[in-house]
């Protein structure tokens, strides 16, 4: 059988994890002939709750799973970890003005870089999902400077599957039917998802949908950009089983490639493309093959799109100059 991947996971006990452990471990991400070794970091105080979770997991018996090890020092669950997924972080909690939450995440992700650079295996990827994430994952990786930066991505793919889900409803299609959706900027309210270059059976989707414009500005961006609040509201809690699906599919695609014809969308560094200077991790449209992601060139943005973009973009600036003034990166 192949040898097994070293699957490093943060926020191990929260309620993503609660979800994603479990798929992982049952070859949804890696493939069902792909063993694991899972290796799961928790801050101190929640180690209890993750021995439960490890339990529960050992109670699932899965043929996959090599190993599970967990603690609290990221140097030693980093150790030889070929991808690094990093769910936990600090949520905002009430009173906590922006400075404050990007300052303790800050500690959490300058640790965490340093220890991913020192530790990690030699093919480690890194893919943030813990909010604010792009930023996270610029904190990340300049804390890291033996690893090639294109190996940090923060997490859009929750954002992409919403759109898709939203054009398909309103183009009356199953979701299999909408295709070559894009997410750019920012993980955030001013994320832009981008119907223009969208298909629905191979043909625009601005079409499928009626041209409608009113639609797309009034309904279809705020609900994607706001779903997460949404959520919060119907639940009384966040979205976890969704954002652990899209964790898994980008880090899958990441890995295995995108399927021919379509592309995903995922942050990276930039790089010039598309005008945006380097220096962020924001959304693009990518293919992946082989653990390599390629920004798909070429496509036409238009007025309504690069106004959007941009505003995204400066905001990704802005989350990139505070970082910089608190000495993080
Ligand atoms: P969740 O597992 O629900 O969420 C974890 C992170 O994912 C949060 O930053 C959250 O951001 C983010 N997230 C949630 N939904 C989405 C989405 N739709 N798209 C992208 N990101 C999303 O939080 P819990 O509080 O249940 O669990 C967090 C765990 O992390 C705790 O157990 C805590 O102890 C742990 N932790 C571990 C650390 C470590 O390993 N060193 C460091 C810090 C925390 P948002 O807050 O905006 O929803």
């Amino acid at each position: 059988s192949k040898p097994p991947v070293t699957v490093a996971v943060t926020g191990a006990a929260g309620a993503i994890c609660y979800s994603l452990l479990f798929r992982i471990a049952a070859g949804d991400m890696l493939g069902a002939d792909q063993p694991v070794r899972l290796k799961l970091l928790e801050i101190t105080p929640a180690l209890q709750a993750l021995e439960g979770v490890v339990m529960e997991l050992d109670d699932c018996a899965f043929d996959l799973v090599e190993s599970i090890d967990i603690g609290d020092d990221p140097n030693a669950i980093f150790d030889g970890a070929n991808l690094a997924l990093l769910v936990g972080a600090r949520p905002r909690t009430k009173g906590m003005e922006r400075g404050d939450l990007l300052e303790a995440n800050g500690a959490i992700f300058t640790a965490q870089g340093k220890a991913l650079n020192d530790h990690a295996a030699d093919d480690i990827r890194v893919l943030v999902t813990g909010n604010p994430a792009n930023t996270n994952a610029l904190i990340a990786q300049r804390n890291a400077p033996d690893i090639p930066a294109e190996r940090f991505n923060a997490l859009t793919r929750l954002d992409h599957n919403r759109a898709i889900a939203q054009v398909a409803n309103k183009a009356g299609v199953p979701v299999s039917a909408v295709t070559n959706m894009t997410i750019w900027g920012n993980h955030s309210a001013t994320q832009y998802p981008d119907i223009f270059n969208a298909k629905v059976n191979g043909e625009p989707a601005f079409d499928a949908i009626g041209k409608d414009l009113e639609w797309v500005e009034s309904y279809f961006l705020p609900t994607v950009q706001k779903r997460g609040a949404a959520i919060i509201e119907a639940r009384g809690a966040s979205s976890a089983a969704s954002a652990a699906n899209a964790t898994l599919e980008h880090a899958r695609d990441w890995l295995l490639g995108t399927p021919g014809g379509n592309w995903t969308s995922a942050a990276i560094p930039t790089t010039g493309a598309y005008g945006i200077e380097p220096g962020v991790i924001s959304s693009f449209p990518v293919t992946e093959a082989g653990g390599e992601a390629s920004i798909v060139e070429g496509l036409e943005i238009n007025e309504f799109s690069r106004a959007r973009i941009d505003a995204s973009v400066a905001e990704l600036r802005e989350e990139a100059e505070a970082v910089k003034q608190l000495g993080l990166i």
